[in-house]
């Protein structure tokens, strides 16, 4: 049976080297997160939480999870009525 891809990863930004700043090691981020444990992606995680990739900071790399709690924090409160 093949592994499961990340259900994000046709279009992820990220992943088609579309970031304004990709990190120079970029490759081994794929191959360790998207192709590889991507219930780690800071990315994904983001999108799981608040339901729309629309929330996903552009600057965001999948290894930034410690970010997460952060940008929800300020998006939630951002979305308040
Ligand atoms: S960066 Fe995250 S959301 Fe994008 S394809 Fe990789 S694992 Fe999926």
């Amino acid at each position: 049976m093949s592994k499961p891809n990340c259900k994000l990863l046709e279009g992820c930004k990220f992943f088609s080297n579309e970031l304004e700043h990709m990190p120079a090691f970029a490759d081994k981020i794929k191959e360790q997160i998207c192709l590889g444990d991507f219930s780690e992606c800071a990315r994904l995680a983001v999108v799981n939480i608040l339901g729309d990739r629309k929330y996903v900071p552009n600057d965001l790399f999948p290894n930034q999870i410690s970010k997460v709690k952060f940008i929800v924090a300020e998006i939630v409160k951002r979305e308040e009525p």
